[in-house]
């Protein structure tokens, strides 16, 4: 049988002239599976497209009953044909009748056949549907035919990607590549953003797919590999990676597979069948990612990713591109990424991002800092979101719910852009109240201050009416900055900050890295577990060279206004008396050297670690402020990891536990006559607010989104009436109480807007 086969070669000939004869997409089809049939000396050759409603439409068929095209299908799963769709994998077998999977349909006629061969037509991993050929003789077909069917179906799922077979007129239902998808994902910066598909990493598109030469296109490929291994050697010998984007760990898979020789012969073999290099790269990832969906397991799943960061390398290499311009969009776009860094985030021009979703992230993850601050509408953990869209396509974010809506249909699309009108009208009331004071209406005074992290942050500052800055988290400037600041650079960045304050107060947080917080620029060190790790002043005590620099910058930069700046993670009051001391010996130098110093400093500490609780009374006797940094005192005091979505949300923050151990530092706070505020983001939600307020706090610190709503509902509470409630239920023996429960009863019965 192999002899009379025309050979692949010939076959990928007469697919080039089909590709490029003006042909309408019905009577294209019709020639390719013609042309398949001719080619393997099959009896039938028929494709199957995969349709919204999940069955695979017999599109074109020559061999089957011409009359059943358009008018029979199979399930996914159902039949040969509905198998090879279901495992994404080709099926070759002699006798299909006998086969269990067999599924009969009269009106083709094709129990004749004795011989079965499909293959999935697949696109970035995705299943469009199933190529065939079939027999009468009984043979088995061979590897070289097996390769050249999946060629074909490479071929067709390029034209499904133009477009071209949607011109086909369907009685029933659409096409799967156009259907409508929800993904489930976790909301990480609330709000909703419409708005068209923006890949961070975009799949380069291959448009020559088949070759005219493949000894040429052998060598372009092996080139190209040998291109990015020495990339990866270079990268990984120098001390320490950096620019790459990359940490070490990453770069090392990398390189264990592009010296992989399975991964090269396959797209040798790919090549070898008439395809151009760049289309055996595409056509060996597309199998890969279709198999490796398919696993649960997320070590596979991380393999996948590297894979596919591999085989862009791979194309960009081939294609001579650098890596798409990240900061070209036009008109509305949502981000769509597996992962991205904080300053990749930044690259994009802001004014036309609506969205952001990601496979990964998680809502302590820098890049979920930087979208926080620049109120970006962010869902994470949206699992495979980017094999599914296409860039271009519309998507909505529904981060108020965590969910991702891809090609909506319009009436999902207009009850969103409501939600959207709806959202900007209750800004546009909480901006009215930015004139008017934080009190209750028993008349205590609350002060609202907001969180930032960046130069950018500071117009809202008066665009929220925010007190002043309670939390500036130092470390997001080092994390976007290219390279580690020097003195100079930290002095100016920090002068820019008090000129954007304009007078109103700001405290700094010194350092908070290590652990998971890493400075792509300095040498990471490996933790079993970061967060509670070698991280902010722990390191700062320990490698006293970047505080001290840091601390001087910020005495210069003060310029004669005062100065707050508060240690993160302090564990013992040793250790703040120990950043003290630093602290003191640092200005002691700049006064004796003459320079102008802050006409007063506040050092304060951030409590966020439940050992301080029972050194209390020591630690309030040396403070000038306590900060209580909620987001991971509550991760310590139960034990349960903020950013591992399994357990971040498995203990309510208003537990009587968590309520308790925060009503503790309140009143030693209010006895000891030290300023207390909470940063942490305990204090930017509504109901957690009154919270906080029920306990005796009059200081909050939130992400100045946070401000109006948080306002809104101080003004409308009782604090007497509140107290009232509250204080009785957190006595001894009353722990089985639902503080939540109870405190969202109060705010309805009291009108109050949580
Ligand atoms: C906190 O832990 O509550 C806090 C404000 O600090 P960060 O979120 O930066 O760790
Ligand atoms: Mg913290």
């Amino acid at each position: 049988m192999r002899d009379t086969l025309a050979g692949p070669r010939q076959l990928i000939k007469q697919l080039h002239a089909v590709m490029a004869a003006p042909l309408e997409a019905q009577a294209r089809l019709d020639r390719i599976v013609r042309i398949i049939a001719d080619n393997m000396v099959a009896e039938v050759s028929s494709l199957y497209v995969l349709r919204e409603d999940g069955v695979l439409e017999l599109y074109a068929t020559h061999g089957l009953n011409p009359s059943a095209v358009h008018r029979t299908g199979l399930r996914v799963g159902q039949g040969l044909v509905g198998r090879v769709a279901k495992t994404a994998q080709p099926l070759n077998i002699i006798n299909p009748r006998s086969h269990p999977g067999f599924a009969y349909l009269p009106e083709t006629g094709e129990d004749e056949y004795n011989t079965f061969l499909g293959v999935p037509v697949l696109r970035a991993g995705r299943m469009l549907g199933v190529l065939t050929v079939q027999n009468r003789a009984p043979r088995r077909y061979d590897n070289e035919e097996v390769e050249a069917l999946q060629t074909t179906a490479m071929v067709i799922a390029e034209i499904a990607g133009t477009g071209d077979l949607e011109q086909i007129p369907q009685p029933t239902a659409a096409l799967d590549i156009k259907r409508q998808l929800h993904v489930s994902g976790v909301s990480l910066v609330e709000g909703i953003g419409l708005g068209r598909v923006v890949l961070h990493e975009p799949r380069v598109v291959v448009t020559q797919l088949l070759n005219d030469d493949a000894e040429h296109e052998l060598n372009r490929l092996e080139t190209a590999l040998d291109k990015i291994r020495g990339n990866l050697v270079a990268h990984l010998s120098r001390d320490e990676v950096k620019g790459d984007g990359a940490p070490r760990d990453v770069l090392e898979a990398f390189l264990m597979i592009a010296q992989d020789r399975g991964w090269a012969r396959k797209m040798s073999d790919v090549v070898r069948s008439g395809l151009t290099a760049e289309a055996a790269v595409e056509r060996v990832q597309s199998d890969n990612r279709a198999r490796l969906l398919r696993s649960t397991d997320r070590l596979v799943r991380e393999r996948l990713h590297d894979l596919d960061d591999l085989a862009n390398r791979l194309l960009r290499e081939l294609m001579g591109r650098s890596p798409t311009s990240l900061a070209q969009i036009t008109g509305d776009a949502i981000i769509v990424a597996r992962s991205m860094g904080a300053a990749e985030l930044l690259d994009y021009e802001r004014a036309r991002v609506r969205g952001l979703v990601m496979e990964e992230g998680t809502p302590a993850s820098h890049v979920t800092l930087i979208a926080r601050a620049l109120g970006i509408p962010t869902i994470g953990q949206a699992s495979g979101v980017t094999s599914l869209v296409e860039s271009g396509e519309a998507i909505i974010v529904d981060a108020e719910g965590g969910d991702v809506h891809i090609r909506p249909s319009s009436d999902v699309e207009n009850v969103f852009a409501e939600k959207v009108r709806f959202r900007a009208r209750k800004q546009a009331q909480y901006r009215r109240l930015k004139q008017l004071p934080a009190v209750t209406r028993d008349g205590q005074d609350v002060t609202l201050s907001m969180n930032a992290g960046m130069l950018a942050d500071m117009p809202h500052l008066k665009e929220s009416g925010a007190a002043g800055v309670g939390l500036f988290r130092t470390e997001v400037l080092f994390m976007v900055a290219p390279s580690l600041p020097r003195i100079q650079a930290q002095e100016q960045l920090y002068r820019k900050i008090y000129e954007g304050a304009e007078g109103l107060p700001v405290v700094f947080r010194s350092l908070d890295i290590g652990g998971d917080k890493i400075l792509p620029y300095l040498r990471r060190v490996e933790e079993e577990n970061p967060a509670m790790g070698w991280r902010a002043v722990r390191l700062g005590l320990d490698r006293p060279g970047l505080l001290r620099t840091q601390i001087r910058a910020l005495l210069l930069a003060s310029g004669g206004a005062e100065l707050r700046l508060m240690f993160p993670m302090v564990t013992t009051v040793a250790e703040f008396n120990a950043a003290r001391a630093m602290f003191d010996r640092e200005r002691r130098f700049l006064h004796t050297h003459g320079y102008t110093l802050p006409k007063s400093t506040k050092l304060g500490v951030m409590l966020e670690t439940p050992s301080l609780l029972f050194e209390l009374e020591e630690l309030l006797a040396v403070t000038d402020f306590v900060s209580v940094g909620t987001n991971d005192l509550f991760q310590f005091a139960m034990a349960a990891d903020r950013s591992n979505m399994r357990v971040a949300g498995r203990f309510d923050t208003m537990s009587q536990s968590f309520v308790r151990m925060l009503k503790r530092i309140a009143d030693a706070c209010r006895e000891a006559n030290v300023p207390v505020t909470v940063c942490g983001d305990y204090a930017s939600r509504p109901l957690e607010a009154l919270c906080l307020l029920g306990l005796g706090y009059t200081h909050l610190s939130m992400p100045p989104a946070a401000i109006g709503p948080v306002k809104a509902a101080i003004r409308a509470t009782d604090l007497g009436r509140l107290r009232a409630r509250l204080w009785p239920r957190l006595e001894p023996g009353r722990g089985n109480d639902d503080l939540r429960h109870l405190l969202s009863r109060f705010a309805d019965a009291n009108d109050i807007p949580v």
